[in-house]
């Protein structure tokens, strides 16, 4: 924790500060750094309850913490990769595909055929759809557990489904491999320890315009809360002005090296447009992506949400096949 002084600090205040420091966090060390001090030897949680107390102490101007500190699970350096049930050890890429959302068994069944044999490697299994208008296409639902259930069987493919609500996350797990927490619920951290109770893996989107470290601190909170296996994926901001990037590959890049978790790119969402989409995705995986998490389907033309984003099989299986090609 590095504790920033007020310019021209009264002697007084400047005395009394180790005192109270020493008070609020009982048995932290503190030194002198440029400008302020140091205090280190406090845990996470003790750090995190006693910030507002020392903000708040005579002569303080600011408080600031490392993403190490404010995120030790998350940014703890060693092997965060796996691989069951991706494998995220091989030099390959991983692709996850499907359309938008689950409409019905028939045309998601032979989707998820023909993308097993374009290359994916999981089905995206959407039935809860989290819109932005309250009219819009909502998901078929319960309806649909059934329908992925009868596609994991028919492909083999593992399934990664979004849980919009904690109250869905129990009955989801026992069906879904990998549970995806949406950009819209990336800071609803009820969503979040529910999800990561649930013995599945997580696939943590970064939210509309997060910074990283509020996209590190929604991993931790799955990290401290049971997630066992985690993947991060970088979605965009959903900005789309001219000029600016429509995927974060910066961002991306850096929470995958501080973090060392598998990171995939979505372009589907990032780009909004089937022909942006697919050059989105080859420039993604250039940059480092893991893999994608791609909507991608038979029929994009008739999908009820986001079928302009969805790339047809053919694109998909251009994509997956350009990285067959082992990692450089
Ligand atoms: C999705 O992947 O189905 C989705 C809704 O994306 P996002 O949460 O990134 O908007
Ligand atoms: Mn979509």
């Amino acid at each position: 924790m590095k504790i920033l002084l007020k310019k021209n600090l009264g002697r007084e205040d400047l005395r009394g500060l180790p005192g109270a420091l020493a008070r609020v966090l009982p048995g932290c060390k503190v030194s002198r750094v440029p400008g302020g001090l140091c205090v280190s030897s406090v845990s996470p949680s003790r750090a995190g309850n006693a910030l507002p107390l020392v903000e708040n102490l005579p002569g303080v101007a600011a408080v600031s913490l490392t993403d190490a500190e404010l995120c030790p699970l998350a940014c703890a350096r060693g092997p965060k990769v796996f691989s069951k049930p991706l494998d995220f050890t091989s030099r390959g890429k991983v692709f996850i595909a499907g359309p938008c959302a689950v409409e019905d068994e028939e045309s998601y069944l032979a989707s998820a055929l023909a993308l097993k044999a374009a290359g994916a490697h999981a089905l995206r299994a959407a039935i809860f759809k989290p819109r932005s208008s309250p009219y819009a296409f909502q998901g078929i639902g319960w309806a649909g557990l059934k329908i992925i259930a009868k596609a994991k069987k028919l492909t083999g493919l593992p399934l990664a489904t979004e849980a919009t609500d904690t109250r869905q996350v129990e009955r989801l797990a026992g069906v879904c491999d990998v549970l995806q927490i949406g950009a819209r619920n990336m800071r609803n951290y009820e969503l979040l320890k529910e999800a990561a109770a649930a013995g599945r893996v997580v696939l943590l989107k970064r939210g509309m315009r997060a910074t990283l470290r509020e996209w590190l601190l929604s991993a931790e909170y799955l990290l401290k809360h049971g997630a066992r296996k985690l993947i991060l994926c970088e979605r965009g901001d959903s900005v789309n002005a001219p000029g600016q990037p429509l995927l974060n590959l910066e961002l991306m890049a850096a929470a995958k090296k501080i973090t060392g978790l598998p990171v995939l790119a979505d372009p589907s969402h990032a780009s909004k447009d089937r022909l942006v989409a697919a050059a989105l995705a080859l420039k993604a995986l250039k940059a480092g992506a893991d893999g994608l998490l791609m909507e991608a389907s038979l029929d994009p033309l008739s999908a009820l949400v986001d079928g302009r984003q969805t790339v047809t099989i053919e694109t998909f299986r251009a994509i997956a096949g350009e990285q067959c090609k082992p990692r450089t």
